[in-house]
This record gives structure tokens, sequence and C-alpha cells, in this order.
């Protein structure tokens, strides 16, 4: 599913987080958001999922305008850094807990949460408690949960930052793995430079609350089109 920003202004009291953007996130595409801490990245996440609702401009889902529309009814799945599990459920009702809110069938719930699971190479851990798993495994649960409805599009609010060096360098791949075999848009919030460039089809770069260049890594290295862009991503003009 696509999803288009047309002339959005977030406005926070008198203070204005995004000026006015526009941008497309092509379907099926892992798209990153990129840039420093405070410049907006986690306010157009959370345009996206109807989280918050835009002072002013439009937001489509296809052609579908969902501006107004509210979160449940917009089919995002959402994974944020700190994993956000339910500590008192097992990975198995972590993973249906979408699910009984929307009322499928258990057996059904049952056999999603095992095919998430799967996907995510957490089967074998189905019947722990979340404290029993590491960082890593905990993220896959997560995305299981998030991905347990078949979301229009997978948000992820800086979903490796929790984890040590190692760990983010494989959940990376893990995650492009994952976009790659469910063909789901996702979009990946990051003030990681390297994380944006490795895992990403587009990288769109956000600043003072203005996109400053959308593009594929390779051209965003090798053209970034500004000051900012090229001292952001240490790219060599
Ligand atoms: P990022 O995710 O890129 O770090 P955010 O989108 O969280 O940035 O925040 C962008 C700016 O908006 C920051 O200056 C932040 O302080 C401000 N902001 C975010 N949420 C609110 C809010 N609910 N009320 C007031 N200001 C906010
Ligand atoms: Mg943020």
């Amino acid at each position: 599913m696509q999803v288009r920003f047309e002339d959005v202004t977030m406005q926070f009291e008198n203070k204005k987080v995004l000026d006015r953007i526009n941008f497309t996130l092509p379907s099926k595409e892992l798209i990153s958001f990129l840039g420093p801490s405070g410049c907006g990245k986690s306010t157009t996440l959370y345009l996206i999922s109807g989280l918050l609702n835009a002072t002013s401009g439009k937001i489509y889902f296809d052609d579908r305008d969902v501006t107004k529309l509210d979160p449940v009814k917009r089919q995002v799945g959402l994974v944020f850094q700190n994993y956000a599990l339910y500590p008192h459920l097992t990975v198995r009702e972590n993973i249906m807990f979408p699910l009984k809110m929307s009322k499928m069938a258990k057996n059904l719930r049952n056999e999603r949460a095992e095919e998430m699971a799967e996907l995510t190479k957490i089967a074998d851990q189905l019947d722990k408690y979340p404290r029993q798993l590491s960082g890593g495994q905990q993220q896959r649960v997560a995305i299981s949960r998030a991905l347990s409805k078949s979301p229009e599009i997978l948000l992820m609010d800086e979903p490796l930052s929790n984890l040590d060096a190692r760990l983010r360098i494989e959940m990376r791949e893990e995650i492009r793995r994952i976009q790659q075999e469910t063909g789901v848009t996702t979009v990946f919030v990051t003030h990681d430079q390297e994380e944006a460039l490795s895992i990403a089809d587009n990288v769109m770069v956000l600043e003072s609350g203005e996109i400053q260049q959308m593009t594929d890594p390779v051209t965003l290295y090798q053209k970034p089109r500004n000051l900012f862009v090229s001292k952001f991503i240490g790219s060599p003009i």
C-alpha cells in the first residue's frame, strides 16, 4: 500500500514540528526515516498510524483519504524501541492479542501465531514469557505481533536502538528478510546513518521539520542535496 502526505503540517502549541511536508512512500518498499533526535521522525510515524492528527494537510493510503480515520481502522502494525510486550502474557498470547481484539476464532489465532513465529524464527519460544527472552528475541515477538493482523503497513520506531551493536546488525538483516518475505510496506525510523543506508530501499532525511532529501541509499551517499545531508550522512562531498 502506498502512503502519501500532502502539505502536512504538525504544530504543538506554538512549535511547528512539520512544515507542509509532501512525500509518497511506494508500495511494498522498506523506507527509512533518518534524522537527528527531535527532527520529527516519530511525529511523522504517528501521523501515518493515526496516533496523532495533523494540524493541516491530507494523508492518503492509496486513494483513500485517511486524514481523519482513527488508528484501529488504518490497519497499521507498530513496533517500538522498548518492544512494549505484555509481561504477564506468553509469547504466543502476545502475538495473538491483536487477533483476540478483532474476535478471530481461537484455533485460527493459534495458527496465525505459529505462522508468525515461524516467520520471525521464535517458534521454539512460544510458551515463554517476555522476560525470559533476549532483547533481539523480544523484538522478534513484537514484529510477529505487529504483523499478525496482516497490516497494510508496518511502522517501526527505532526498533533496534535498545540492542547491542552485534544484535543490531543481526536484527537489521532479519527485518530486511521479513520485509522481503511478506512484501509489507515498511517504515523504519532511525537516527543511525549506517543503519538507514544498509537496510532501506529509499531513505527520507528529515531536519527542522522539512524533508531534506528522499532517494535510494547510493544516490543519497554519492549526491547529497545540501550541506546538512552530506554532513549527516558523512558522505565525501
Ligand atoms: P524524533 O522522533 O525525530 O526524535 P519527534 O517527532 O519525537 O522527533 O519530535 C519532534 C519535535 O516535536 C521535538 O522537538 C519534540 O520535542 C516535539 N514534540 C513531540 N511531541 C510533542 C508533544 N506531544 N507536545 C509538544 N512537543 C512535542
Ligand atoms: Mg523519535
